[in-house]
């Protein structure tokens, strides 16, 4: 048994749901049936011998890896194996890295790592040369739009639109299906593209999708934070006396974790945003009919048939960049400006 594997794909191709079920196999009696408790339990991480590691969002910190390892020292107490899932790798601190390289290297007798990350170039080069390697590909529209229909009970049609404006991420075309607001913010970001009539529209247009990303990330994590620091609170409270000792400084911890968390949310709203007006141009560009928006027809053929394709490719050139550009510290809002003015000329078709 290799005791270090690495998962890889990129985001949506369902890598961390991949090592959960990969961990399940292995202390499931029947290796992997999916319905007796050992698997379940595993796959939600509240089974014995199955840890989870999720950061969602928050960089892993040394101090975590450290308790990880020293937990994996443990033997397995009702399986063969106990399992580390650690998902998303890349979000690592390097100082981590190296905490984890050490557990890596000289593994326990009992002890497995799955490790995930989007690709293999954002583990350190000494981890992932002692790992084992699979990689996810991106599912089709075609498998995308038939697991929906299996999972969900959608229709062919909403199933395949989902499918197509999701670019093969598989939560987002749950989302799309199942939660009216993912159906609702896409329009409103498409109503909003094709408002720009002026410079002045576009600079208003812009602030627009920066709100509307910022509300959405908000209304994502509000609850969650709210409920881990009231967690985290009783966690620390010690009888009468308040919080023990050190306990200031890790709720200020926490909330230093939680802003970061929403900046990348927030980030990652805009980027949404940014692959569908992709998706729209590339579909512009066909020029015979839409292959991925088919419920923005009217459109795709107004600004195909009023711009020449090589404005529109550079349209496109552009909006690349500025997604490439907003995975930096870029400032968000001049970025969404800059790509909107030159969407302009196109939506007034000169
Ligand atoms: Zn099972």
């Amino acid at each position: 048994m290799t005791h270090a594997w690495l998962f890889t794909g990129p985001p949506g191709s369902g890598r961390s749901n991949a090592a959960k079920a990969f961990a399940a196999a292995l202390v499931c009696n029947e290796s992997g049936c999916g319905e007796c408790s050992d698997c379940i339990t595993a796959q939600v991480g509240t089974h014995p011998d199955v840890e989870i590691v999720d950061v969602s969002g928050i960089s892993i910190k040394i101090d975590e890896i450290r308790e990880v390892v020293s937990r994996s020292a443990w033997g397995a107490s009702i399986s063969k194996w106990r399992i580390v899932v650690i998902e998303d790798c890349d979000r690592m601190t390097e100082a981590a890295a190296n905490a984890l390289l050490k557990a890596v290297e000289e593994p326990g007798g009992q002890t497995i790592w799955l490790l995930c990350a989007p690709t293999l170039q954002d583990v350190i080069p000494t981890i992932r040369s002692r790992c084992r390697h699979l990689n996810l590909k991106t599912p089709s529209a075609a498998e995308i739009a038939s697991f929906l229909r299996d999972s969900l009970g959608a229709n062919q049609e909403d199933a395949e639109l989902a499918a197509r404006i999701s670019q093969g991420h598989i939560g987002k075309a749950r989302g799309y299906l199942k939660d009216p607001s993912f159906q609702a913010a896409r329009k409103k970001s498409f109503e909003i593209l094709f408002n720009i009539k002026s410079e002045g529209s576009a600079i208003l247009a812009a602030a627009k999708i920066v709100e509307l990303a910022n509300e959405r990330a908000e209304l994502r994590t509000t609850e969650r934070n709210e409920i881990e620091s009231e967690e985290l609170k009783a966690a620390l409270q010690s009888g009468s006396r308040g919080l023990v000792s050190g306990g200031a400084k890790a709720l200020k911890d926490l909330e230093r974790d939680q802003k970061a968390r929403l900046t990348r949310l927030i980030k990652d709203e805009i980027d949404g945003v940014l692959l569908d007006y992709a998706t729209f141009l590339r579909d512009c560009l066909t020029g015979d009919g839409p292959s991925i928006n088919t419920d923005l027809e009217e459109e795709i053929s107004r600004i195909s048939s009023t711009n020449k394709s090589g404005q529109i490719a550079e349209a496109l050139v552009k909006l690349n960049q500025t997604r490439e550009l907003l995975a930096t510290n870029a400032a968000q809002l001049l970025l969404v400006e800059s790509f909107l003015l030159h969407f302009l000329p196109l939506n007034r078709g000169n």
